[in-house]
């Protein structure tokens, strides 16, 4: 099987489509030992091919090595030794309890894997969100096709050689390009579509599962707001702004699905903040950030624009209280707050996904619930309170894919939480055994003995039965 640097013609997609059903048919990629090998493969191509993975990321994002290691090949490690670590436990089936009158009779529950899968990411974290669901697919016993973004083009073509020359190449499949090629994917017959991108391609991704029931698990982003209650310790303050200013900028420069994408305060607080935002994006980034390596870049000039587009509207560009300035060539925007742009504006009204901050103030905190109530629900909300009362109403009363308190973006690296949206950030989940679920089948089996049965269960009714 070749790599796909180019779209294949139909015919060929389609033969090579019909080989990996085959294959996957033959029972192969059920086995237990092909799952182990294929997620040592995974790791050995993540272990030695390190430098080529981050130099990659620096050419197509401009990520710092230490920020790419810490977000895509580190974690990317970690869940492949989780995954293999419960591989065998979660292939094993789970007994499930029956009601007493079930004599004689067993049951489990066991985990089958859907066939053959289809994966499309976005270029914002390129190997970490084509990775990450490859594991579970992989794990959970699965012939399985990868798109990842062309917006990303040097990772997609390391990650394109690397799977064709680490993994088993009947089984798992790169096809490298845009819509298009994406578009002609999703003509194709899947057992399961994984989509990481925006809503917009999520909705079209959707439409086109109808046609074969696929089912879909869609990872989209939306506006991810951080409510900042007034700490009163100075110790706590600095430790919040410091994971608000790594989680927003020191994060592929905002271009993350979970990024704060805005932030909640009260009035009488925010002058506060906001200074110690100030100082701390400068002790982090430097006074001049343009000057320095550290902050990722913007992906390209489609983006830069879009961004440029959200702060140029001259009632936003009133409300900057720090940075604003934009290096086009260099595909750099560095780190910029505003305070209360208007909520009619496009930056608070469209997924900023880049490194700019509106701080949006309130009377009360508390006001943070009807705001966010009246919004799209989140794939993510962060809340820095140690008031519990206000913990536990945001817990019950908003709706987002996650919660996170007193920091943001780690809740993504934990294996053994479901990572995922809900409402217009999407559905469905995956890491960890969620992964894996994702991608299996959830088979019911019962077994029943020949020897105990009961009488009334059989025709021909009569009302001596009814009445038992
Ligand atoms: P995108 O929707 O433009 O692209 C995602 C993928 O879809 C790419 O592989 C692209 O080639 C493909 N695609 C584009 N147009 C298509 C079409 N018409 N038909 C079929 N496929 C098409 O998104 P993006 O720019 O790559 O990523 C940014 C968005 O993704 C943001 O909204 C962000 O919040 C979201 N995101 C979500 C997560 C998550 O885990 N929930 C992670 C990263 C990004």
């Amino acid at each position: 099987m070749q790599i796909h640097n180019a779209m294949e013609t139909l015919r060929d997609l389609e033969r090579d489509l019909k080989n990996m059903r085959e294959y996957y048919e033959s029972g192969i990629t059920k086995e237990a030992s092909w799952r182990e090998s294929q997620l040592k493969r995974l790791r050995s191509f993540l272990l030695e091919k390190e430098e080529e993975i981050l130099n990659a990321l620096l050419q197509d994002l401009g990520k710092h090595h230490l920020e790419a290691f810490r977000d895509e090949v580190g974690t990317l490690i970690k869940s492949l030794n989780f995954a293999l670590n419960n591989l065998k436990q979660w292939m094993s089936g789970k007994k499930a309890k029956l009601p007493k009158i079930a004599l004689l009779t067993s049951a489990e529950i066991v985990a089958e894997p859907l066939g053959l899968v289809l994966i499309i990411s976005s270029w914002n974290f390129p190997f970490g969100l084509s990775l990450e669901p490859l594991i579970g697919a992989i794990a959970a016993g699965n012939t399985a096709v990868l798109k990842p973004s062309e917006l990303s083009p040097t990772c997609s073509a390391v990650l394109a050689s690397g799977l064709y020359n680490y993994l088993d190449k009947k089984a798992i499949k790169v096809i490298q390009g845009g819509p298009a090629e994406a578009e002609q994917l999703l003509h194709q017959r899947w057992d399961k579509i994984f989509f990481t991108g925006s809503t917009r391609v999520g909705r079209i991704v959707m439409s086109s599962a109808v046609r074969y029931l696929t089912p879909v698990t869609l990872e989209l982003g939306g506006k991810c707001p951080a409510v900042v209650d007034s700490l009163s310790s100075s110790f706590d303050r600095e430790v919040a702004v410091k994971r608000i200013i790594v989680g927003k900028f020191g994060t592929c420069a905002g271009q993350a699905c979970i990024s704060i994408d805005y932030i909640l305060v009260e009035k009488r607080f925010a002058p506060v903040l906001v200074e110690l935002m100030k100082v701390w994006i400068k002790k982090m980034f430097g006074e001049n950030p343009r000057e320095l390596k550290t902050v990722a870049r913007i992906v390209n000039k489609q983006h830069l624009f879009r961004l440029k587009n959200l702060v140029a509207d001259p009632r936003v560009q009133e409300s900057v209280v720090y940075g604003g300035s934009i290096d086009e060539d260099n595909l750099f925007i560095e780190p910029t707050i505003m305070v209360d742009p208007p909520l009619d504006s496009a930056i608070m009204s469209e997924e900023i996904f880049g490194p700019l901050l509106p701080v949006i103030t309130l009377e009360k905190i508390e006001d943070s619930i009807k705001f966010i109530n009246s919004r799209p629900k989140p794939l993510a909300l962060y809340v820095f309170t140690k008031n519990q009362s206000l913990q536990r109403r945001m817990i019950s009363e908003t709706s987002s894919g996650s919660v996170t308190f007193n920091d943001a973006i780690v809740q993504y690296a934990a294996d053994t939480l479901p990572f995922g949206g809900v409402g217009e950030s999407g559905f469905g989940n995956y890491h960890g055994k969620f992964s894996f679920d994702t991608f299996s089948h959830e088979k019911t089996v019962v077994n029943r003995s020949f020897l105990t049965d009961f009488w009334f269960r059989f025709p021909p009714w009569n009302t001596h039965k009814y009445h038992l």
